[in-house]
């Protein structure tokens, strides 16, 4: 499948890896939009949030049970952080592979 994150999630392209399990993979996103900036992505393909479903939503509760830890491993859980998914065209999406972005080290002042 010709899936950018499927090819980082299967090692063919490079990442710099912040937290990995069976269900899921967390890397810094490769432009950066804070001065943290991590990318997570379920370790199956779902195209976007349109695709969850009772099947694969065990997924998205993996992303969400890790996300306060992986934001305590890299030291801004208790600042806060912000988490954001685009889903399809009008969301902004530009990898068609499920994704939550995880920001933090900085205060978020707009919406
Ligand atoms: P989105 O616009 O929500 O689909 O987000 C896709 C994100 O993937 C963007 O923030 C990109 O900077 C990021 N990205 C694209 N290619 C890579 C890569 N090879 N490694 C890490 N992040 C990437
Ligand atoms: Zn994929």
């Amino acid at each position: 499948m010709d899936c950018l994150f499927c090819k980082i999630i299967g090692g063919e392209i490079p990442s710099t890896k912040v937290y990995e399990d069976d269900m899921l993979l967390a890397f810094r996103d490769i432009n950066p939009q804070a001065p943290e900036h991590i990318v997570i992505v379920p370790k199956t393909h779902i195209r976007s949030a349109n695709e969850i479903n009772s099947d694969n939503v065990k997924y998205i509760s993996a992303i969400w049970e890790k996300i306060p830890q992986i934001a305590a491993d890299l030291g801004f859980a208790e600042n806060g952080y912000r988490v954001i998914n685009n889903c399809g065209h009008d969301g902004g999406q530009t990898v068609e592979h499920l994704h939550f972005h995880l920001l933090g080290g900085k205060t978020f002042t707009d919406f």
